[in-house]
């Protein structure tokens, strides 16, 4: 087995039944033992392929084992969707519509849209990161965690207050949507290769995202 054909079952699996396959699973898949997909896995999350908790799959992005706020429905499967970039970009990677719904951290109110991978979705909601693209992998479920959507500008700016925080980055829905249209592109096929930090600072500019928040 090599640690790229467990990187795509692993891929494989979230995509096909909105789950992270198990140790048990993925040995089944490549007809090895539960040591070496754990020695697999391991090596995928210091690759920054994936990212393991406890010894399981937490998130092979776009996907999540574990909640962050947002549920993403597609005709056949539920997932969880991650952080709002995510979520944005399952319908990119998967080719399927969807609808994303999370709830406004600022006000709770409700909030979904019917995303697909051909224009972005309508509506004056804004999307806000806290933390800069370079410290996401510090603590990337706790990054993943703050990339949410809101109603607009005021619901930020309360839960900003409430929480003690200072402002990220604030885009609008288009914006997003552009922003996860490529990103996680390629990452069902064999091959993959993550982004350097030039290449992807030079992919966040392309789609008018730039500054030191942005890596540049
Ligand atoms: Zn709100
Ligand atoms: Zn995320």
């Amino acid at each position: 087995m090599s640690v790229e054909q467990l990187r795509l079952a692993v891929y494989r699996g979230f995509a096909d039944t909105g789950r992270a396959p198990t140790g048990q699973e993925l040995a089944v898949t490549l007809g090895v033992s539960e040591d070496t997909v754990r020695w697999g896995l391991h090596t995928l999350h210091e690759q920054r392929h994936i990212v393991v908790r406890d010894g399981a799959v937490a998130m092979a992005h776009p996907f999540s084992s574990v909640p962050l706020g947002f549920s993403v429905m597609g005709p056949q499967t539920l997932w969880w969707g991650g952080c709002a970039w995510d979520s944005f970009a399952l319908p990119h990677l998967v080719g399927v519509d969807v609808l994303v719904a999370t709830r406004c951290p600022g006000c709770g109110r409700a909030l979904a849209w019917n995303v697909d991978n051909r224009t972005p979705p309508s509506g004056d909601e804004v999307a806000h990161f806290l933390l800069p693209v370079t410290m996401l992998w510090d603590d990337v479920v706790h990054a993943c965690g703050n990339q949410r959507l809101f109603c607009g500008e005021p619901c930020v700016a309360e839960w900003l207050t409430a929480t003690g925080q200072e402002r990220g980055c604030v885009m609008d829905l288009a914006t997003l949507w552009r922003l996860a249209q490529h990103w996680y592109e390629g990452r069902l096929s064999r091959g993959y290769e993550r982004r350097d930090p030039t290449t992807a600072a030079a992919y966040f500019a392309s789609v008018g995202l730039k500054g030191p928040f942005w890596g540049q």
